[in-house]
């Protein structure tokens, strides 16, 4: 079975249909939040992932979307864009990310958009934090975004924790020890490598290889422009902040 795990999608269909182009069949799609947010089309993702049959996890800007106090927590251009969300969200849309649990165990494997000990909003980054959320994994492998960087974490055999930042094509061996995954950010990467990130897992060979896809960025970026979304959202996509 080969899942595509995709996260922080944040309403760029454009990259979204990339990743699903470039990464070809998969049996199954899951993400782990911020489907929306930022981007110029909530829907329009929200029904490719409905028709795709993806599953997955809430994740914060999806909750303060839904009209929760989590939106005081956002800076003045998140918030902006939420606020725009809020008002072209359609019912069925709406209804889709409301249905979004917290948490989800799908096999061996835990999704959730931030962390196991704060799904919604602890940012799983440096060897102390993975650590601690290594503790908490009950599955072989756990599956976040939030942070918009490829990241893994692994339990080594001597207790410590290691840690890698994929590039594409980077593949790691799903294993005995457990392993902390994060595909990284379709719709808005961070870590200065503005190209699409995403995940698939290999149940069959036992494998998670990351993907970086490269997208029509300014078709994004125009889209944006039309719908009056603050500058600074649009002219980050291209550097990969
Ligand atoms: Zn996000």
């Amino acid at each position: 079975m080969r899942i595509l795990v995709i996260a922080d999608v944040h309403s760029n269909l454009v990259a979204l249909e990339a990743v699903l182009d470039s990464v070809g069949s998969v049996d199954a799609v899951w993400h782990l939040g911020d489907v929306v947010g930022y981007g110029p089309e909530p829907n329009a993702v929200i029904s490719r992932l409905r028709s795709l049959g993806g599953v997955g996890v809430r994740g914060n800007h999806d909750v303060a979307t839904l009209g929760g106090p989590e939106i005081r927590e956002f800076n003045s251009d998140a918030r902006r864009a939420i606020e725009w969300t809020q008002g072209v969200l359609e019912p069925a849309a709406r209804a889709w990310l409301a249905e979004l649990p917290e948490r989800l165990t799908l096999g061996e494997c835990s999704l959730v958009h931030g962390s196991l000990r704060d799904p919604i909003w602890e940012y799983l980054v440096g060897d102390r934090v993975a650590a601690a959320n290594l503790d908490l994994l009950t599955t072989t492998c756990g599956l976040h975004g939030h942070t918009h960087f490829p990241t893994a974490y692994r339990r080594e055999t001597d207790g410590q924790v290691s840690s890698i930042s994929p590039s594409d094509g980077t593949m790691v061996k799903l294993g005995d020890r457990r392993v902390l995954a994060n595909p990284g950010s379709v719709g808005q990467p961070r870590d200065r490598d503005p190209r699409a990130s995403a995940l698939v897992v290999d149940l069959g060979k036992r494998e998670l290889t990351w993907h970086r896809v490269a997208y029509d960025i300014g078709a994004t970026q125009d889209a944006m422009r039309r719908h009056g979304l603050p500058a600074r959202l649009v002219e980050r996509l291209q550097l990969g902040l």
